[in-house]
């Protein structure tokens, strides 16, 4: 059954036989089209690499969907995963608890803003912002303000695919077919912030921050908590906050009494440099949501950082109801934390020896220099380890060349697939978002190999 892919100038050189016989239903896919493209059976990864079943080695272009730190098969890593795998794979925190659980815990409250010192554990992103949504519902109740039941969030921000996540969430395509089942939000406009390479392009936050402080000012009796990603809306296709706009957001919070929630499932844990980006960026959240790069992208595990008053409201005897009734039966799991432990230690090092920062501005360097006057992409956009470029989707209509419509992220990604290189399209635009332990010479192969795909897609 053909397709818009099914292009006979389609230089796929790796491409494997099509099969129909798919089992695996994949995410964010559409298999009928999925049946008819190259398979990408990925078996083992070292470093920034991964080879497929036929020895085929491809560098991780985005981490394995953005969790990726220190590279795959990590010696210490994988020592600290062993070192716990010997001892306990998984015990329960209902009613229990462990010494890995317990030590991350301190460990995020120390690198947390100072009031954020409870740590609920769940084992993804999405379930981290329900927690977060539900524990500040419950409060506003406990608290005899049960009035306050709204959520504000950014427009084009993306939460999660569960029912609470994407009724928060504003990702349009993804999720609109359900809002019948979805609360209601309302959605200000996001703050707008063009960057690359530490230089701001264009930046404006009045707008943002007016429509939120009248909205507050009006509804405040209302409203339960805001919630943003901070610094980046991922994504959304890398779309950026100017730096202190989070801060003046935590500040309008706290004139109306409205809770905080950062959702840092995607910009925690060096992607941007912080390793909790709230602290960074002098905000003061009531809550943080972490998944991701929490485990370095070993084992999925999740955390919701509360504020200690948050906790306090919720304690009484049992008979008071007044317990949070939700857990999750991999919650806290003790290979996850084991791992995520080592990761952040790992990660501290990275960053006090300038290392990290000192990759970022060589990859901020060369993307810019690769793509700033590129006459095939209409926008790019750049902080720390994340990357958009815009396609040029309208070619067709200036120039009459047969590209058009013809998912030009996807046919990108296929072209740098056969050249070793694997990348994330998000409609004509396409998602750099390197592991963290890439060197400067894998930095290059990185951008060189997309320039040339781009260029070999859109001559
Ligand atoms: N929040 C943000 C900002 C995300 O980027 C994602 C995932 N891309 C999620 C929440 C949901 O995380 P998960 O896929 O682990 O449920």
């Amino acid at each position: 059954m053909p397709t818009a892919l099914d292009m006979p100038t389609m230089p796929l050189s790796r491409a494997t036989e099509p099969s129909s016989t798919a089992t695996v239903w994949h995410p964010f896919t559409q298999m009928q089209e999925y049946q008819l493209l190259p398979k990408l059976n990925l078996v083992s990864g070292k470093g920034g690499w991964l080879t497929d079943s036929e020895g085929n080695r491809y560098l991780d272009g985005n981490a394995s969907i953005w969790t990726n730190v220190h590279g795959h098969n990590d010696p210490d890593l994988n020592v600290a995963l062993i070192r716990q795998l010997n001892l306990v794979s998984h015990t329960t925190l209902l009613g229990a608890s462990h010494p890995v659980a317990e030590a991350l815990a301190s460990t995020l409250a120390r690198l947390a803003p100072p009031t954020l010192n409870k740590v609920f554990y769940s084992d993804n992103g999405s379930g981290a912002v329900e927690i977060a949504l539900k524990l500040s519902f419950q409060y506003w109740q406990l608290n005899n303000q049960s009035a306050k039941q709204h959520v504000v969030g950014l427009t084009h921000s993306y939460h999660g695919d569960t029912f609470g996540t994407m009724a928060v969430g504003d990702s349009g395509f993804f999720h609109d077919r359900f809002r019948p089942w979805c609360f209601k939000t309302t959605h200000i406009l996001s703050p707008l912030c063009e960057e690359v390479n530490g230089k701001v392009l264009k930046e404006d936050t009045i707008a943002s921050l007016t429509a939120l402080e009248n909205l507050l000012k009006e509804k405040h009796t209302e409203i339960a908590c805001v919630i943003l990603e901070p610094l980046v809306q991922g994504a959304a296709g890398m779309k950026l906050l100017p730096k202190g706009y989070t801060a003046s957001v935590s500040k309008l919070c706290k004139t109306y009494n409205v809770h905080l929630i950062c959702d840092e499932v995607f910009v925690g844990f060096g992607r941007v440099g912080s390793l909790i980006v709230s602290t960074d960026e002098k905000a003061d959240p009531d809550f943080i949501c972490l998944a991701k790069g929490l485990t370095a992208g070993y084992i999925p595990l999740a955390a919701t950082l509360v504020r200690e008053n948050i906790y306090q409201a919720f304690l009484g005897t049992y008979e008071s109801g007044k317990a949070f009734f939700h857990g999750h039966t991999f919650t806290g799991n003790p290979l996850g934390c084991a791992v995520a432990l080592e990761n952040i230690r790992k990660l501290e090092v990275l960053m006090s020896s300038g290392i990290l920062k000192a990759k970022m501005d060589y990859f901020g360097n060369v993307f810019e220099t690769a793509f700033s006057n590129h006459p095939k992409i209409t926008g790019i956009r750049q902080r720390g380890f994340t990357a958009a470029l815009d396609l040029d989707s309208n070619a067709k209509r200036k120039t009459h060349d047969p590209y058009h419509d013809l998912r030009l992220g996807l046919r990108v990604c296929l072209e740098a697939r056969s050249r070793g290189l694997l990348l994330r399209p998000l409609g004509n635009s396409l998602l750099l978002v390197p592991p963290l332990c890439l060197s400067e010479d894998e930095l290059s192969y990185l951008i060189q190999t997309t320039r040339d795909s781009i260029n070999a897609i859109l001559p």
